[in-house]
């Protein structure tokens, strides 16, 4: 399969990227160039040219994340990498981390560069152990080259990065209770709005938080020009996006593709379409803590506006995809058990809210329930939606909407049975 150009996130399979094929192919000249020729305002002029949007999983625009702490009066400052990633069904910055650690260092390093920060660190989800330990191989070899470190290039500029080894949790990649655990205290979200990390980020200080996939695009903008990226995407949501496609297709895996790539296209053209002629039942497009779509969805543009205006999201496009041979409270209590275990338990709604949920979910799963169970999942997702300091009890009560507005006969038939129709329960492949 042939890919649209241009490809940002070059090679995404085969050896991990040694520093030499980097370099032989234009690496670090956009780092070259802003440690000589530009200025930090021509840095975030050109990211906000390019309509960069940040890859985590919200969309917010890079160049007015980059402005925030560029101008911000405080002088002291940081930068850290989010390699935080634990969005089930998301895997692509791993994939990133593992074939491409060269362009996240450029990104970072051009980041760090451009805000000031006194201090730099790429912050990896400690269960990517064989990523990390390529990362600070790579870290090493662009300092023997002299490209950080002290005095880079004969600049007199002082940088370096550093790897810190995270926490492996779903919530500790959010990046304030990620920015908490890097002080040493437990990985728990702070109330965001309205101190974000660009006012209120590490050590109190203004931090630019950046997500993998967001930085490796950086260098390809400053070395090609945001006329070259915005060739591909979508007009608000411009560029290509890294897919991770799993559950039910032939051919699950990392793919790049441009922003608004319709769900059709993402499954067949890449995925390779549903195998043993099973048909699509249901899509989490966006990975669990968004809406469903179904198959009569599949031509949905895939980009932050349309999902959204569609009712569902693209998150950090973790597509997951369900077949015809799955129990939908199955999938549904398997994911309600994933946002229960990984609840910090810091605010109260969203600790019992999780439990409550999942409970449920299960009772009517084992055929327990009743149709005052129904009701009462329902209230319960009203009633805890939007709480929290993070997006997790949201995330979960949205997935059993969504579970329930689509498949509520599913449920329903649970509950006639007293006992689960799909025998034994299929749960889909997903992650
Ligand atoms: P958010 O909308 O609160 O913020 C997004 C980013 O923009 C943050 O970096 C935030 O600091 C910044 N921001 C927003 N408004 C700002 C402002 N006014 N000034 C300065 N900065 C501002 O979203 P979030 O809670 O950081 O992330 C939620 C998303 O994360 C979900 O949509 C989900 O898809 C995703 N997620 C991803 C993973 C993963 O593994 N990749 C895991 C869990 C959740």
């Amino acid at each position: 399969m042939t890919l649209p150009q241009p490809r940002v996130l070059q090679k995404l399979d085969g050896a991990p990227w040694e520093i030499d094929p980097y370099l032989k192919t234009g690496g670090y000249d956009a780092w070259r160039k802003c440690l000589k020729d530009l200025t930090p305002a021509d840095v975030v002029g050109e990211i906000k040219k390019a309509g960069l949007r940040g890859r985590g999983g919200a969309g917010f625009p890079t160049g007015i994340k980059w402005d925030k702490v560029l101008n911000h009066r405080v002088q002291e400052r940081y930068f850290v990498c989010n390699a935080g990633e634990h969005e089930p069904g998301t895997f692509k910055d791993r994939h990133l981390l593992k074939h491409i650690p060269h362009q996240l260092i450029e990104g970072c390093l051009i980041a760090s560069r451009t805000v000031n920060a006194k201090a730099s660190y790429i912050y990896v989800n400690h269960e990517y152990e064989e990523e990390e330990a390529n990362l600070r191989k790579a870290i090493a070899q662009a300092r023997e080259r002299g490209l950080l470190g002290k005095n880079i290039l004969g600049t007199g500029v002082d940088l370096d990065l550093e790897v810190f080894s995270g926490h492996g949790s779903y919530v500790a990649g959010e990046e304030t209770a990620m920015l908490e655990s890097m002080q040493g205290r437990p990985a728990m979200p702070r109330q965001k709005p309205p101190f974000y990390p660009t006012d209120f980020g590490l050590y109190g200080k203004p931090t630019l938080v950046n997500n993998v996939e967001t930085l490796c695009n950086i260098p390809q903008i400053l070395k090609n020009g945001a006329a070259w990226f915005t060739q591909v995407g979508t007009e608000k949501c411009p560029g290509t996006m890294l897919f991770s496609l799993s559950g039910s297709v032939n051919r699950p895996g990392v793919y790049e593709m441009p922003m608004g790539v319709t769900i059709r296209d993402l499954i067949e053209t890449c995925g390779g379409g549903v195998p043993n002629g099973r048909k699509i039942k249901a899509v989490f497009p966006g990975g669990p803590a968004f809406s469903m779509v179904t198959a009569d969805q599949l031509d949905l543009p895939m980009d932050f506006d349309s999902l959204k205006k569609a009712g569902t999201g693209l998150g950090s496009a973790g597509t997951i995809v369900i077949d015809d041979a799955t129990c939908m409270v199955a999938a549904t209590l398997k994911y309600s058990n994933f946002f229960k275990g990984e609840s910090c338990g810091q605010c109260p709604p969203c600790r019992m809210g999780t439990i409550n949920l999942a409970t449920l979910v299960e009772k009517i799963e084992r055929g327990e329930g009743s149709q005052k169970d129904l009701d009462s999942l329902l209230q319960l997702c009203g009633f805890v939606k939007g709480t929290g300091y993070c997006t997790l009890i949201t995330g979960a009560a949205v997935l059993v909407q969504s579970s329930l507005r689509l498949f509520q006969h599913e449920f329903e038939e649970h509950i006639r049975l007293q006992r689960c129709p799909f025998q034994p329960a299929h749960t889909g492949a997903g992650a």
